[in-house]
């Protein structure tokens, strides 16, 4: 507990909800460390976001974590804190809440093998909305769901 932790925690900078993702560059490769001291948390804290889908780099040692996935993860980790998407909900950015999307149907745009986005039109207010899902969820999508995949 010394150098930076205490004057980020004055700032507030250890709270979930205060992960800026915005810290992150977007083209620059990430050593657990080096995460850990952006944002003030343990080394431990980030091998749990690993574990929780954050993908990491693991061809050799250290282990590398690309910022443009951990931004996505952490964009993902505050939205899904903030509120909770029902199975057949997706985050609507113009509402600010989730909601369904029309007709229950969405699409799922993956982002690579594992992770992708499912993309719908708000019911409420017709504009874009968006929710992660690892495609290990699929099956579980479409009993909700009318999905297409892209
Ligand atoms: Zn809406």
């Amino acid at each position: 507990m010394n150098g930076l932790l205490p004057a980020l925690k004055k700032a507030g900078l250890t709270t979930l909800a205060n992960y800026n993702h915005c810290r992150v560059k977007m083209h620059h490769s990430y050593t657990f460390e080096e995460v850990a001291v952006l944002f003030g948390v343990h080394k431990n804290t980030v091998a749990g976001w690993v574990k929780k889908g954050l993908p990491c780099l693991k061809q050799r040692k250290p282990y590398l974590i690309l910022g443009k996935e951990l931004r996505l993860f952490l964009q993902d980790l505050r939205q899904s804190k903030k509120q909770k998407c029902k199975a057949d909900e997706l985050y609507c950015m113009g509402c600010k809440k989730p909601q369904k999307p029309m007709g229950l149907m969405v699409d799922y745009l993956p982002i690579n093998d594992v992770k992708g986005r499912l993309i719908g039109l708000c019911e409420c207010c017709e504009r874009p909305m968006n929710r992660f899902a690892n495609a290990g969820q699929l099956d579980d999508m479409k009993r909700h769901f009318d999905v297409s995949i892209e």
